[in-house]
């Protein structure tokens, strides 16, 4: 069986990573990692579906382990992919949905090689500020916070595949983006080199 692609879906802050991605994950054959962090948990969100939710030393153990497949640092909580549930999903042929920042995206990339980067983005800057300021769920010194990471994070989109722009209410059309992205690719001959050999066989 063929293995699923490993796609890092990157964005700042008020980008709407998560409604594109549940766009993605209501199809059978995506997946999405489930971080570990050391973030405490927002109002709605629960341990297991959106993060595993874990203690800094439970975190710098696993990272001993080997267990993450990467990790980093960021606004002072970690954040990792467990390695083994990544492993286990792309032997299993369905693609698996990194929604991680750009450090870790790097890093993936260099370990995975055929990885997908796709950078997603808000239509523009002021209305990212917009949208991270109409969620309310962050004190206005973890917005700054935010909004200046983003600002370094925007600067590394040229280490990235592809960019997604997700405009106001047309997340659909983004999602649809990123799927006919995973769609080239796996019909890419990078992807399919003994095409050949596999047709004059069959
Ligand atoms: P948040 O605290 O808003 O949920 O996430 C903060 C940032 O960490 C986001 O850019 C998110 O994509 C990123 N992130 C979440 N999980 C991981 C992970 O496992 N690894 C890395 N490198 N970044 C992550």
């Amino acid at each position: 069986m063929k293995k699923g692609i490993l796609l890092v879906i990157s964005g700042p802050a008020g980008s709407g990573k998560g409604t594109v991605n549940a766009h993605l994950l209501e199809r059978d054959d995506f997946v999405y990692s489930v971080s570990a962090t050391t973030r405490a948990p927002r109002p709605g969100e629960v341990d297991g579906v959106n993060y595993h939710f874990i203690s800094k030393e439970e975190f710098l153990h696993r990272i001993e382990h080997g267990d993450m497949l990467e990790y980093t640092e960021y606004c002072g909580n970690y954040y990792g992919t467990p390695l083994k549930e990544a492993e286990e999903v792309l032997a299993s042929g369905k693609n698996l949905i990194l929604e991680i920042e750009v450090e870790g995206a790097r890093n993936v990339k260099a370990r995975y090689p055929d990885a997908v980067l796709v950078m997603l983005l808000p239509p523009s800057y002021s209305v990212q500020e917009q949208r991270l300021r109409g969620r309310g769920t962050e004190t206005e010194e973890k917005i700054l916070e935010r909004l200046a990471r983003a600002k370094e994070e925007i600067l590394c989109a040229p280490a990235y595949d592809y960019v997604v722009y997700n405009r106001d209410g047309c997340d659909t059309e983004a999602a649809e983006d990123i799927l006919a992205i995973v769609t080239s690719e796996k019909c890419s001959l990078r992807r399919n080199p003994t095409v050949a050999e596999d047709y004059l066989n069959a």
